[in-house]
């Protein structure tokens, strides 16, 4: 079967194991059962998430244009704590910055390969952790906006990790007594003060469970290097699919890319 389209991030439900869908244009593929299958995928252009343009993507999805003026591709999407929708400043657009912004936020510890501290909006949870290949993830925090949220993860960051460490995450080894809720009771006393009241404290680590065993090396590629890949489905683990031999492809990496897939 052949489809083509626009790739956008895959889309996920939570289960054991958590099942992906890869959205391409007007398709949505269960990837769950092409696992064993072999899959050609061929990049054959490009079309911008936001404006459609078939111009290279610069970064995020976006054409270049797009990410410099798009709200959606502002600085603080990357940095929470510039937000300034608060206090009715416009960074490029005030209306959707408010939208964006103004509503409950979460921050996390989570397991990615090394315990990270990371900020997403609430209704994002539990997606934000399956596209960054949280083996556990707890809330240690409740805001009432992405300002407060980025501030206490600024103050955490100097003491936890705030990137992901993709191949670490793929190397999937993790010591069976991580405990993230011992891990917060050590960065408690770097909560910043003034955000204390957003603390929370239960212990509710929530473990996730992907299509996934790790190969014995990890390796990714782009479809920039290789437009004609051809390989058999082995597992998916955030937002990667992980092809026979370690081969990886991040999907989220590659969005605006229209490709034609075989399966
Ligand atoms: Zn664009």
């Amino acid at each position: 079967m052949q489809f083509r389209g626009q790739i956008l991030k895959m889309t996920t439900q939570n289960g054991k194991p958590i099942q992906y869908f890869l959205n391409l244009s007007h398709d949505l593929i269960v990837m769950n059962q092409l696992v064993d299958h072999k899959i050609k995928i061929k990049h054959i252009g490009y079309e911008c998430v936001n404006c459609g343009s078939d111009e290279k993507i610069y970064r995020m999805g976006f054409c270049k244009k797009c990410f410099f003026e798009s709200p959606y591709a502002s600085e603080t999407i990357i940095r929470p704590e510039l937000s300034t929708a608060h206090l009715g400043i416009e960074e490029r657009n005030l209306e959707i910055e408010r939208s964006i912004q103004l509503q409950p936020h979460i921050v996390y510890l989570a397991y990615t390969g090394d315990v990270k501290v990371g900020v997403t909006r609430e209704s994002q949870i539990p997606t934000r952790w399956i596209d960054q290949g949280a083996t556990f993830a707890l809330p240690i925090a409740k805001t009432e906006n992405r300002y407060e949220a980025g501030m206490i993860e600024v103050a955490l960051k100097e003491h936890v990790a705030d990137k992901t460490n993709w191949k670490k995450m793929l190397e999937d080894d993790y010591e069976d007594d991580l405990d993230l809720a011992q891990f917060r009771e050590k960065i408690k006393n770097d909560f910043p003060v003034d955000f204390q009241n957003f603390y929370r404290d239960n212990n509710e680590v929530v473990r996730l469970d992907y299509p996934y065993v790790a190969p014995e090396k990890v390796t990714s590629f782009t479809l920039d290097k290789n437009p004609n890949f051809e390989g058999v489905l082995k597992g998916i683990k955030g937002q990667y699919l992980a092809f026979e031999g370690g081969h990886f492809l991040n999907v989220r990496g590659h969005e605006g890319y229209v490709i034609e897939l075989e399966i």
